[in-house]
């Protein structure tokens, strides 16, 4: 009976929403190619979230953890909804058995860290590991506004901050570390530079360049009030609702709604830094001929160039 009861509102929701519906498949990855990176994951709205940069050793979210995932040593954790986290462990685990000998690192919002904890004890004692051979994995407490450098990446640093969400949702944008040339150093021949620094004279600067921001589940609030993130040459954000009957909605469940984005682009300007925005975690119900469709219709032809669609 129960069966036949799932059946019945399956069907029913494939009337509501159309047969594109059923197209949506989390184990299916997209991929998005950038200028110096790949972008490789899936993300809808509920079903599940999970973005890797496999040339920038970094995963954002867990929400599958395809065996794609498995090699890539950072997990970034945006927050701990479900279709975001679940698989979190499962990446720890799947590169226990492969015998992997580096421990990956797990950055865990600060809001959620003991919980994180618990939740791991949980799940292995649920797995029937005894307490006394329990061995938490390597997390790293991630706190809003602490820099901090990836463990196995020296070149980048990781700038976490608060986004708006129904519950504590963290954002971060990548820099890479470079050194520089001083500026009173620019018109020197090379000789010179390189006498300089034979003779240990400092003729560089500690520079940061931002590569990319994501800013995980957020009001569309969040676009204008952490501007920053426009100074990326990438941004990923989320664009959960298209339909203008669900700005209530989009504030309800703290989701960015495509007026929002609108709103943000216009504030910013269309000198942004930023060259490419890439939309995400769009509503399930939508198909994705709609979604196309709809994000085609309404952004305005000078930011028509900077969206892609991650679908
Ligand atoms: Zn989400
Ligand atoms: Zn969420």
């Amino acid at each position: 009976m129960k069966f036949r009861f799932l059946q019945i509102n399956f069907v029913s929701a494939m009337k509501v929403l159309g047969p594109e519906f059923t197209s949506h498949n989390a184990l299916r990855q997209v991929s998005l190619e950038q200028k110096r990176w790949n972008m490789y994951g899936f993300s809808i709205s509920g079903l599940s979230t999970y973005f890797q940069i496999p040339e920038l050793d970094f995963c954002v979210d867990m929400g599958e953890c395809p065996i794609s995932a498995i090699s890539l040593n950072h997990v970034l954790l945006t927050h701990s909804h479900g279709d975001h986290s679940r698989c979190l462990m499962r990446h720890n685990s799947l590169r226990r058995m492969m015998n992997n000998p580096t421990p990956a690192v797990y950055y865990i919002p600060e809001p959620v860290y003991d919980l994180a904890i618990d939740l791991i004890k949980a799940e292995t004692l649920f797995e029937g590991v005894a307490e006394e051979r329990f061995d938490l994995p390597s997390l790293e407490c991630v706190k809003a506004g602490e820099r901090f450098t990836l463990a196995y990446r020296k070149d980048l640093e990781v700038y976490p901050f608060h986004v708006k969400h129904s519950i504590p949702s963290f954002g971060y944008t990548v820099f890479c570390k470079k050194k520089k040339l001083k500026q009173e150093y620019l018109e020197s021949p090379r000789e010179e530079i390189i006498s300089l620094k034979k003779s240990g004279v400092e003729i560089t600067n500690d520079v940061r360049e931002p590569m990319v921001s994501f800013m995980g589940d957020c009001l569309g609030e969040s676009l204008w009030e952490e501007r920053h993130i426009w100074n990326s040459p990438v941004v990923v954000c989320e664009c959960t609702f298209l339909d203008e009957d669900e700005m209530s909605m989009a504030r309800k469940k703290g989701h960015t709604h495509i007026e929002h984005l609108l709103v943000a682009l216009d504030r910013v300007g269309r000198n942004m830094t930023c060259q490419t925005i890439i939309l995400t975690h769009f509503s399930m119900k939508y198909s994705k001929s709609y979604i196309f469709e709809t994000v085609n219709k309404v952004m305005p032809p000078e930011f028509k160039e900077k969206i892609r669609i991650f679908l």
